[in-house]
């Protein structure tokens, strides 16, 4: 039997008047259990922390009438795997992620991804599932009262004209601009990590880096999950010299902000060549944005500022920035180039 509970909130933009939701509360005893609730429920959700999903409901952004409560479901340990790998449990809070020994010793940008973001209580709450799942800060999506497409699809998108000093500058659309938030996802991007699912087709693996999509002409789409498919647990693989990484935001204070750009990096370093390395950003895209040209360009090559210089300059070639946001391109070839010098030992 599962606990039943029904809640009502206030919610209304401004101007709009508050109006009152009713939804149904639902706290399910199993995996297969949970999936099904929401497979009948089309317009039902999940629940992890609720720090960013309730926010979101008292803002009538989320309207959902079924909530799923899964943060006791699904686990909260982090393990090593026989590979020598580590499995990060979806229900995992920030907190016990960011200080866990194993992740910190292995995969350090995992740790300093997730505690550089939101504040030691938010981190305490939220989950592992519920933060790669966030939503975008743009302000237009968070305000019923104007027009946005991933909100409303086929209202626009306010930002364009409007206020995108934060948005995205590289893999953009004519229908949206957004970036991800999630500080976690882009250090899990760059480690080549998986997100292990179970939904309505059954289980499944899914890339951490195909998890997020671009808006093309559909915004509305965060990710490649079906409704209802639910993230059971995270699967960071070995990679040794992730013990030499390093994540580094930008932003606009120095706590309690989102990322204006990020980098997170690994690099493998032997007699001063670049054997391998891994390289996400943050804050310039609508997804973690892995960067392949740059990490191409680098391997094989010597490890100093001006080859660093270079595979920046690749990486965003293509950046197509806007207006109000063109100062991202130069601010994340440099928060690049710092990174690896940094990995690399200082300026060569
Ligand atoms: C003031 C403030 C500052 C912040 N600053 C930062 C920051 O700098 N960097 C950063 O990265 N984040 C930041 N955050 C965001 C915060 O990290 C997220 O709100 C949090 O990680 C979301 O986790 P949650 O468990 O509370 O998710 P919820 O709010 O419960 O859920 C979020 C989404 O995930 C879905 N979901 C939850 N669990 C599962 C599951 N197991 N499977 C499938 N779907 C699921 C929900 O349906 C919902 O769509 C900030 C938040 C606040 C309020
Ligand atoms: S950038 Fe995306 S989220 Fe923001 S207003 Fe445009 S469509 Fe909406």
């Amino acid at each position: 039997m599962s606990l039943r509970r029904v809640r009502q909130y206030c919610a209304g933009g401004p101007g709009s008047g508050p109006a009152m939701r009713t939804f149904r509360y639902e706290r399910a005893e199993s995996v297969s259990g949970a999936v099904a609730l929401l497979a009948e429920a089309p317009q039902g959700a999940f629940l992890g922390g609720g720090t960013n999903l309730v926010d979101l409901m008292k803002l009538d952004v989320a309207r959902p009438d079924l909530l799923v409560d899964v943060r006791r479901l699904v686990s909260d340990r982090i393990e090593e795997l026989p590979d020598g790998g580590v499995r990060i449990g979806a229900g995992t809070s920030n907190s016990e992620c960011a200080a866990d020994p194993l992740v910190r010793q292995r995969y350090p940008m995992v740790s300093q991804a997730l505690l550089s973001g939101a504040s030691g209580q938010l981190r305490n709450l939220a989950t592992t599932a519920g933060n790669l799942l966030q939503r975008t800060r743009c302000p237009y999506f968070q305000n019923v009262t104007t027009a946005c497409n991933k909100r409303e699809p086929g209202t626009g998108c306010s930002a364009i004209e409007g206020h995108h000093r934060d948005l995205a500058v590289l893999g953009t659309s004519p229908e949206c601009v957004a970036t991800h938030p999630s500080d976690l996802a882009v250090a899990l991007a760059a480690l080549d990590a998986t997100v292990r699912t179970d939904g309505p087709g059954g289980e499944r693996v899914v890339p951490m880096t195909e998890l997020h999509r671009l808006p093309g002409p559909e915004p509305q789409r965060d990710t490649v999950l079906q409704h209802g498919e639910l993230i059971t647990a995270i699967d960071l693989p070995p990679l040794p010299f992730a013990a030499r990484s390093h994540f580094r935001k930008v932003r606009d204070r120095a706590s309690y902000a989102f990322a204006l750009v990020a980098v997170a990096a690994a690099l493998d370093l032997a007699d001063g060549v670049v054997r391998d390395v891994r390289i996400a950003l943050g804050g310039v895209a609508h997804k973690p944005w892995r960067a392949y040209r740059a990490e191409e360009l680098l391997r094989g090559g010597p490890a100093d500022e001006e080859l660093f210089r270079q595979a920046a300059e690749a990486e965003f070639a293509d950046a197509r920035p806007l207006t109000g946001n063109a100062f991202k391109v130069p601010l994340a070839r440099n928060t690049m180039v710092a990174t690896l010098l940094d990995l690399a030992g200082g300026p060569r």
